[in-house]
């Protein structure tokens, strides 16, 4: 399947059974596994470990975000497990995300800039009230200053960002939906087409895939949602 490679799974289950036997649904057309904090809670690095025996590359979104010293020995932990990526919250700052720069090795750091479920008016909410655009570079700045490999952000952002930065690091994007989707409680989205046309390098897909009835239509459907973007 074309663009497979971009397309990152989010396993949003409790099961570990239930996780594996979906992944193996899929295995041939994505390029990666993302397992969260729902997954990770329940079934621990050992879960991870059983995850990783069926050869996709995993990234571990578990958001870290705590005082520097805390986050890490934390990620030491992580670490040892060998995902591909990491998510930490930018929001955590330069020193949080500098003190990952001497543990990482070989996993790449992915800053969370703000979550695609919030938008201008949660923003708001926090007496922040610069553009969102303005806030997610702002946040971006400090996690490159500080050394992250890639950035997690909406699609959204995608055109801004990359005016401002010189750096060439990876673009991950969560909250895509194809068209006449259900949102879920996702608020800053975007199409898969319209994501890689924006730049990102890889894309979080989750409930479009997990909730589908036939998961693998759905995939071809992106696949194509793409193809179809590009060639405008
Ligand atoms: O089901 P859905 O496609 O909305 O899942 C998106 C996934 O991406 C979820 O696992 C969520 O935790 C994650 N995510 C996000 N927004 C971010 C970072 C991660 O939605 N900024």
């Amino acid at each position: 399947m074309k663009f497979k490679d971009k397309i990152f799974c989010a396993i949003d289950f409790s099961d570990l059974k239930k996780s594996q036997e979906f992944i193996k649904k899929i295995l041939n057309n994505i390029g990666g596994v993302k397992l969260g904090l729902e997954f990770f809670l329940k079934n621990g690095p050992e879960g991870v470990k059983e995850i990783k025996k069926m050869g996709l590359p995993i990234f571990l979104d578990l958001k870290l975000k705590d005082i520097p010293n805390t986050v890490k020995r934390a990620a030491e932990n992580i670490i040892d497990l060998e995902p591909e990526y990491l998510s930490v919250h930018l929001s955590g700052g330069h020193s949080m995300i500098k003190e990952l720069q001497s543990v990482k090795r070989n996993t790449k750091i992915l800053g969370v800039s703000v979550l695609t479920s919030l938008d201008k008016s949660d923003l708001k909410q926090f007496g922040i009230n610069i553009d969102i655009l303005d806030y997610v570079q702002n946040l971006a700045h400090i996690g490159i200053n500080a050394g992250i490999d890639g950035l997690i952000s909406s699609a959204l952002e995608l055109k801004n960002l990359k005016k401002h930065i010189k750096k060439d690091i990876i673009y991950v994007t969560p909250g895509i939906r194809l068209p006449d989707e259900d949102l879920n409680d996702q608020k800053r989205i975007l199409s898969p087409g319209d994501a890689v046309k924006a730049g990102a390098s890889i894309l979080i897909i989750g409930r479009s895939i997990t909730k589908s009835n036939n998961p693998l239509e759905t995939l071809n459907k992106i696949s194509k949602n793409i193809e179809e973007s590009l060639e405008y």
